[in-house]
């Protein structure tokens, strides 16, 4: 039976959320066109980590243990990938869209002139099992259905959030890999490693989200978002910009949502950004633009200058 595999990403032992909804997904195509699904896992003392995977969709594991392994590196995971391809064959590798994910599956496709689907929000194959995905595209006003031809494996990312975590019963068979060449990187050795403050806000209950009409800006979002406990949220260019951590741009090319509550403040709604949002309960935008696309994606749509409506709604939330 061909496999489906998917990269669990894990950190010094820790596993990658999106992995694990990845997974599950991988287990839905699997049981509707016949595929095995594998979970492939690198790192260090992870043979614990290894064995939960079956409760979240994996038939077989397939786990690399080696203290060279512990935190991502390009060269390593690329050579072990790279070797284990070659020994199994797997028609389909699925890896969370996250910057390790992109930049492992980008190196993959090019070693196998693999067709790679990236930023992937839906997933499927066509009747000649080629991998289908639904990637918002040209500049994000259309959703577009891209399809792999005929490559294998055929590679696809996929936005964080999208899939959510799933459990299932069954046998999961786990096996160690042990690779017979040297794992130690060569051409790069980490020296150091400071951990930043990453937010995952893809579980946050309520969100503000600041767009380019904040003109970056972040004062207002910011104290709103204390005010009523919520978390921030940027659009891309304000990430691209630098005014805030990618951690927290939300969109086809950052985290997916499922929150209760969204506030939006003058972001246009481009399909790439409203991907993002499309789970969550309540959405209130905030633009001057009446005719903003956002104002389609939103239960409250507020035409008004954030810089006269939030101020005036901060003082009354202070009371
Ligand atoms: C491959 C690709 C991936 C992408 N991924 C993402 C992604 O993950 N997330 C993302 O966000 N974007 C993404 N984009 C970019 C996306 O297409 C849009 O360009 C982006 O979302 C626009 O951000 P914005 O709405 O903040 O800015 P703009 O489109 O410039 O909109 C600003 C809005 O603010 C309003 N405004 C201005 N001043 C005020 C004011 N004082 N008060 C009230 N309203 C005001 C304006 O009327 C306007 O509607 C991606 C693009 C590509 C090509």
């Amino acid at each position: 039976m061909e496999e489906i595999w998917v990269f669990i990403e894990q950190d010094e032992g820790i596993i990658e959320e999106s992995s694990l909804g990845i997974l599950g997904k991988a287990r839905e195509l699997g049981e509707k066109y016949g595929f095995k699904v594998v979970g492939v896992l690198l790192g260090y003392n992870i043979r614990g980590a290894a064995e939960t995977l079956g409760r979240f969709g994996a038939e077989k594991v397939y786990y690399i243990n080696s203290e060279h392994l512990s935190i991502y590196n390009n060269e390593t995971y690329f050579r072990v990938f790279e070797w284990l391809i070659q020994k199994y064959k797997p028609n389909t590798i699925l890896f969370s869209a996250t910057r390790n994910g992109r930049d492992l599956s980008g190196r993959i496709a090019v070693r196998f002139g693999s067709g790679l689907l990236a930023h992937v929000i839906e997933l499927d194959y066509d009747d000649e099992y080629n991998l289908v995905g639904k990637v918002p595209g040209f500049g994000g006003n259309i959703a577009a259905v891209v399809r792999c031809i005929k490559s294998r494996p055929q590679l696809a990312t996929i936005t964080p959030g999208v899939f959510d975590v799933q459990v299932f019963g069954g046998e999961c068979k786990v096996e160690n890999i042990e690779p017979r060449f040297d794992l130690e990187p060569k051409r790069m050795k980490i020296v150091m490693r400071e951990r930043g403050v990453s937010i995952d806000i893809s579980k946050s209950e309520k969100v503000v989200i600041a767009g380019m009409g904040t003109g970056g800006d972040l004062g207002l979002a910011k104290k709103l978002a204390q005010l009523i406990g919520a978390e921030l949220g940027v659009t891309r260019p304000l990430a691209d910009m630098g005014f805030a951590s990618r951690d927290i741009q939300v969109g086809s090319t950052g985290v997916s949502l499922k929150s209760r509550l969204a506030i939006i403040l003058g972001a246009s709604g481009a399909p790439h950004f409203t991907s993002g949002i499309r789970d969550c309960d309540i959405v209130i935008s905030i633009n001057k633009d009446p005719e903003a696309p956002i104002k389609e994606y939103s239960d409250y749509f507020i035409v008004s200058d954030i810089f006269e409506v939030i101020p005036r709604l901060i003082k009354l939330l202070e009371g």
